[in-house]
């Protein structure tokens, strides 16, 4: 899926982005705590049934519902 965020990308690693948030480095991302997913993060363009929808932090690429990146920000 071309439009599809890289996790290997140089943004998606400088923000900690991965599409399976259990997978996020919390040595270096210590504000990942499980619960604070993509399809919770007020960014997510996404409705709470997509299970990918665009990310403004990651180049209104499509993000994983089950992702995170340190730019979450709980959803109002
Ligand atoms: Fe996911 Fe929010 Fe990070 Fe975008 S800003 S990748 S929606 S956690």
């Amino acid at each position: 899926q071309a439009n599809r965020v890289d996790e290997a990308a140089p943004g998606s690693v400088a923000l900690g982005y991965k599409h399976d948030a259990s997978k996020v480095d919390t040595k270096k991302f210590p504000a990942y705590a499980a619960g604070k997913n993509c399809v919770n993060c007020m960014l997510y363009q996404g409705k709470a049934t997509d299970a990918w929808a665009n990310c403004a932090a990651l180049g209104n690429k499509q993000v994983s519902a089950k992702g995170w990146c340190m730019a979450w920000a709980k959803k109002a």
